[in-house]
């Protein structure tokens, strides 16, 4: 049997496979119509922020225009509807994500704001001096720093599973740092600066084993492939909208119903309340009891526009046609000498890291700019595991389903340019 990469691969070579259309999709995003310093915008840095299509644009305008209103409040038309249009998004990322009740799904800023309300609400209750909580090495800072906030304020520890030189967690050490001791797992789905896909459900597992649930953060891992949180079985997952196709400033967090049911708020204000008095609050049921003050309402509309063009395009085919141009970008930059990719575990999504001999990575970036071509350079919010792989910074080319081999063939041809420059 030939594997689904190779499937994918040579779906590629002889055009599309079946039932996706990247030139079709393409109009659905103006954004990529457009010309940089004379060229034709070639779009590689959606790990950073991902392109909007037509759909949530509009989706967003229409709210402004017609729609706009407070939630959970009103009693007039367009306060109802405007509730209504917020509550369908919630039920929108709960079948999106497969979770039981859209209950289970908080609204948020985006996934650092999710991992923070995890951190301080079931952390703090949960955590005490001696507890241990394990993230891995390839963490974004997101999935860092608000559990060490968590530690110097419980007396908690941090361990940290280590990864090999692909860039693929230990899981041997994983499964030895799991002891009496552990009190929470937080990984990420797919690293944003190495592309690794975890296995998640076996960590999960493992970690259930002992008794200890498990945060995921989802950022990178939504836009690229299909995320069952009951197949999963993660007690919280994080995703942020703007990751996702979607407007910023809006994220969700899921977390499994009893467990934000026996959390404690994680901000006070209006909306999060069920009566106020100055001797005694009474909080509001889940969700809302999370949800402080007005949410990014046209934000959450915007993401359940997204989610329902994402689902039209079709999760699994966007998955392996991004296999595909992933195969072809590995192929073209490791053709290229002098450039090491760092991130080669055998499970990726589309990103590529990679440094040039000899050449900043800022440089690299600034010289693809020129020829329109917009990649990110930097540590990638993830300074920790580029200290692993020895560098301080690397070049990074992420791809979306609406980028193409073309786009990808003068990604290879501008470093090309760059080497002999600086050759
Ligand atoms: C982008 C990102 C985050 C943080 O998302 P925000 O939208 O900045 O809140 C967290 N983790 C990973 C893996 C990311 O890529």
């Amino acid at each position: 049997m030939r594997t689904i990469n190779e499937l994918a691969a040579q779906e590629t070579l002889r055009g599309r496979p079946a039932g996706f259309d990247v030139e079709r999709v393409r109009q659905d995003f103006p954004i990529l119509r457009q010309q940089v310093h004379g060229k034709p915008l070639v779009y590689l840095d959606s790990a950073a922020t991902s392109q909007k299509p037509q759909v949530v644009i509009d989706a967003v305008t229409r709210y402004y225009q017609a729609e706009n209103s407070n939630v959970h409040r009103g009693i007039h038309l367009l306060s109802e509807r405007a509730t209504e249009l917020f509550e369908d998004a919630r039920a929108k990322v709960a079948r999106f994500l497969n979770a039981s009740d859209a209950r289970e799904i908080i609204f948020v800023r985006g996934a650092t704001e999710g991992i923070n309300l995890v951190a301080q609400s079931y952390g703090k209750m949960s955590l005490k001096a001696g507890d241990e909580i394990i993230i891995s090495a390839m963490e974004h800072h997101s999935n860092i720093v608000p559990w060490q906030i968590l530690c110097q304020e419980t007396g908690a520890a941090l361990r940290v599973i280590p990864i090999n030189d692909d860039g693929e967690l230990l899981m041997d050490e994983f499964k030895k740092l799991l002891n009496a001791r552990t009190r929470l797992v937080s990984v990420v789905h797919v690293s944003n600066a190495l592309g690794t896909i975890n296995p998640v459900k076996q960590i999960i597992e493992m970690a259930h084993s002992h008794g200890v649930p498990v945060v995921i953060d989802g950022a990178q891992a939504a836009p690229h492939l299909s995320v069952d949180v009951r197949a999963l079985d993660c007690d919280f997952y994080v995703l942020s909208g703007h990751k996702l196709f979607a407007p910023t400033g809006i994220g969700i967090v899921f977390g499994k119903a009893h467990l934000l049911e026996a959390m404690p708020p994680y901000q006070g204000g209006g909306d999060m309340i069920l009566s106020v008095t100055f001797e005694r609050t009474l909080y509001n049921v889940v969700p809302f009891k999370f949800e402080a003050g007005t949410p990014h309402i046209a934000g959450a509309i915007g993401l359940g526009a997204a989610i329902d063009y994402l689902t039209e395009v079709g999760l699994d085919k966007i998955a392996a046609y991004e296999r595909g141009l992933l195969a072809h970008a590995t192929d073209a930059l490791a053709a290229i000498p002098g450039l090491r990719i760092i991130g080669t575990a055998k499970e990726k999504a589309g990103i590529l890291s990679f440094v040039l001999d000899g050449v900043h990575p800022h440089d690299i970036g600034t010289i693809l700019d020129q020829d329109g071509i917009a990649i990110r350079t930097g540590h990638h919010c993830a300074q920790p595991v580029l200290q692993r792989f020895g560098v301080p910074a690397t070049a990074r080319a992420s791809l979306a389903f609406y980028n193409t081999r073309e786009e990808i063939d003068a990604l290879a041809r501008a470093i090309h340019k760059v080497t002999t420059l600086f050759g």
